[in-house]
């Protein structure tokens, strides 16, 4: 494969001015790679802090429920800030900390990459600044109020659509001119290279651990991995480990109103080749989810290719469906997972009736979902 791509996918699709950052930051990061101090005190912050090894939890009353698959949940919304989210951060912003930056920004939709930004800013004692659409500031006015309570400053963006793919183009062009002393920390596997393989060795903790406790609890591999995508960072870091695992089928679910991989074509944005919901002209299409996380146009590069290649499924989940996942896990599990994750969780409902008792299926629990209460409180009787 072509350094920087997965297949024809990903690359470097940027102004001039980031070639040299991007360089750099590539260096760095391979650099901080090879380094025993550097993984050693990931490795320390991901145990004491975040709170890894997260469990592979058996969930006996889904099980029971679906009379299909042996269902079990990886569960990272037992993470430190309430999902994945935390072990990308951590890694970035422990990087930007031995590089000497001295300021972090981030780019946020529903604030929990925001959030776990700041976490791990406040946690290395370096500034954070926030890039957030003006819209998703009036809509997640909780994560605002976090962020500034870590410590973080939060700029409101005004142009577009005021959402994500905003506050990405915000960020880009703060990055471009601070770059000597500011470092930009992407919250998905996406981006220009070498954000989605750095976002991936990160979050790839999530399928290690997992991939480990199964071998201890069921002494083989599963038959099928479920994840959310988003940009795509809690599935890949589930699927990538279990790669060349041909047995181990890969399903991501995207939101109906977000469906990158089910519904756009190949084009480019925020710096890569990639699919993406877009117009006949080429124009970036709006997009709607019950969950803020999954509403991106966009989707990482590695998705792309496992779509083109075959390596996994993709499949659209609305709102209802969504909803009933997450009624499901609290109701039978005693889990209120984040609406994100409610569509992974939703699936199950498609997938066990076509599989056996034999069979095993790990669905990521991508987030917890008190950060949801207010969406769903008009919505569920
Ligand atoms: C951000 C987020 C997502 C979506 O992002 P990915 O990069 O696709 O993982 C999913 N679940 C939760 C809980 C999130 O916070």
């Amino acid at each position: 494969m072509t350094k920087g791509y997965f297949g024809s996918f990903g690359g470097r699709f940027i102004p001039e001015t980031l070639v040299e950052p991007l360089n750099e930051l590539e260096n760095e990061l391979n650099k901080a790679l090879k380094s025993a101090d550097f993984k050693d005190k990931l490795s320390y912050y991901l145990k004491n802090y975040a709170g890894r090894p997260t469990n592979l939890y058996f969930a006996e009353n889904l099980t029971k429920i679906f009379k299909g698959p042996r269902i079990y949940l990886k569960r990272e919304d037992l993470c430190h800030t309430g999902s994945h989210k935390i072990n990308n951060t951590l890694g970035q912003v422990l990087l930007a900390k031995m590089l000497g930056k001295k300021r972090v920004i981030a780019e946020t939709g529903a604030g929990q990459h925001g959030v776990a930004t700041a976490t791990a800013a406040a946690l290395f004692g370096i500034k954070c600044e926030v890039y957030m659409g003006e819209e998703d500031v009036k809509r997640q006015e909780l994560n605002v109020f976090r962020m500034k309570l870590l410590g973080a400053k939060v700029i409101p963006v005004k142009s577009g659509s005021k959402t994500l793919k905003d506050a990405i183009n915000e960020a880009l062009r703060d990055w471009v001119t601070n770059v000597s002393d500011t470092f930009y920390c992407i919250g998905s596997v996406m981006g220009p290279y070498p954000y989605p393989f750095m976002v991936r060795y990160f979050q790839s903790v999530i399928g290690q651990e997992a991939r480990r406790q199964i071998l201890r609890l069921e002494g083989r591999l599963p038959d099928y991995l479920l994840a959310c995508v988003g940009g795509g960072s809690n599935s890949i870091g589930l699927f990538h480990p279990f790669y060349k695992d041909k047995s181990v089928k890969f399903i991501g679910l995207e939101a109906a109103g977000a469906a990158t991989l089910s519904k756009g074509k190949i084009g480019y944005l925020h710096g890569m080749k990639t699919y993406v919901l877009q117009d006949k002209n080429g124009q970036i299409s709006s997009t709607h989810s019950i969950s803020a996380g999954l509403d991106y146009p966009g989707v990482g590069p590695e998705h792309s290719f496992y779509k083109e290649t075959g390596r996994a499924e993709y499949y659209p989940v609305n709102d209802a469906q969504a909803l009933y996942g997450f009624k499901l896990l609290s109701e039978h599990e005693g889990i209120i997972p984040a609406l994100e994750s409610s569509h992974a969780v939703a699936y199950l409902k498609t997938l066990s009736p076509k599989l056996s008792k034999k069979d095993i299926v790990i669905v990521c629990l991508s987030g917890r979902g008190d950060k949801d209460a207010d969406s769903v409180r008009s919505l569920i009787k």
